[in-house]
């Protein structure tokens, strides 16, 4: 069987998850890497092209996992290599995806490409999770808890504090309310009472840890008016305890099947690696793109489009047989 052939747009941290991901995946083969740095700046031993060379494997990749950043790389890189390529992406600014998802579908399908578009856990799993369980119990509430995880906006908020040299910041949902929800009580829920913000640093010498502690309690948007604890550590501390990128959390609904009976609906996700779970997901919808493209299902897809058949490198007749 010929192999799906894959090119990675974008060498951060969720690139280089796509890069190892793609070794456990029998089905698809790596091309190449597509950087807007100098090819020769990139540590890996995966061969690496300017992205302006993207245009010369038109014809020898079938699949481009677009792994840049959702604020800037892609609104702008998304539509431009979908007039040539089908894609996958992890687009996660929610409130902006019914746009995203209107400019690739005019640009794939005036292309004849497949654009599958905000794939990952949240958005992706757990949006898909969210359908399933309002779908079954339409009669219920929905709840998602964030964390216990690492916020890398947050964290970057806090390291430009004054006075502090590193700093990461965990976003820990309230264990009572995840209790309440899987216990069947009801929960007036809202995301900035349901979450802690938890915060560790290491100062700078000289620094004034009263001021830095107010800073960060008092900052707008990021964490005022959420409970949050800081905790100052020592440089071998943060290096030994804090350097991982940890994530997940849970998707709950409570639903009423009659007026006497309530079923709990959960999702769960507990993560060493947030990028590189959220590349192996991506890589499962890559497979699906390939296998839409080849199909003639051109467009913009998200993941309530697509079948989940079509995620496997596995026949349906073998998944009937295994997995139903
Ligand atoms: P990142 O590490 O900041 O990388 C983003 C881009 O920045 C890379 O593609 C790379 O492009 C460039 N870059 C990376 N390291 C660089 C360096 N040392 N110097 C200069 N440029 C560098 O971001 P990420 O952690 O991979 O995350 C990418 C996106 O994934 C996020 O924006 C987020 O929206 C999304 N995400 C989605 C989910 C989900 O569940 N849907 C979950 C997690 C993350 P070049 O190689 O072209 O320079």
């Amino acid at each position: 069987m010929k192999k799906t052939t894959i090119g990675i747009v974008g060498y951060g941290n969720l690139g280089k998850g796509v890069e190892v991901g793609l070794k456990h995946s029998v089905d698809l083969e790596l091309v190449g890497i597509f950087t807007r740095r100098q090819p020769d700046q990139l540590e890996t031993s995966s061969p690496v092209y300017h992205i302006d060379k993207l245009v010369d494997f038109k014809d020898t990749i079938d699949v481009l996992i677009l792994c840049g950043g959702s604020q800037k790389d892609i609104p702008t890189q998304a539509p431009k290599m979908a007039e040539l390529f089908n894609t996958v992406d992890t687009y996660d600014n929610h409130n902006e995806i019914p746009t995203h998802f209107e400019k690739l579908d005019k640009v794939a399908r005036n292309n004849n490409t497949t654009a599958v578009l905000s794939t990952g856990w949240d958005p992706g799993l757990f949006s898909l999770n969210r359908l399933f369980a309002e779908a079954i119990l339409p009669k219920g509430n929905t709840y998602t808890f964030w964390g216990p995880g690492l916020s890398q906006g947050h964290s970057d908020a806090v390291r430009r504090v004054e006075g502090v040299k590193h700093a990461v910041q965990y976003t820990v949902p309230k264990q009572e309310q995840v209790d309440a929800v899987k216990n069947k009580k009801s929960l007036d829920y809202n995301k900035q009472d349901a979450h802690k913000r938890v915060v560790f640093l290491v100062l700078d010498e000289n620094a004034d840890e009263k001021k830095v502690r107010e800073s960060i309690s008092t900052m707008p948007d990021y964490f005022y008016g959420y409970e949050t604890e800081i905790t100052i550590i020592d440089q071998a501390t943060f290096d030994r305890d804090h350097t991982g990128m940890p994530h997940g959390g849970t998707v709950m609904r409570q639903g009423k099947t009659t007026d006497e009976n309530t079923a709990v609906y959960q999702f769960g996700l507990d993560l060493d690696s947030n990028p590189e779970f959220t590349a192996a997901v991506t890589i499962a919808y890559a497979r699906a793109a390939g296998k839409l493209a080849k199909e003639k299902q051109y467009g913009a897809k998200t993941v309530f489009d697509i079948a989940p058949s079509y995620l496997s490198p596995k026949d349906p007749k073998e998944l009937r047989k295994e997995l139903l």
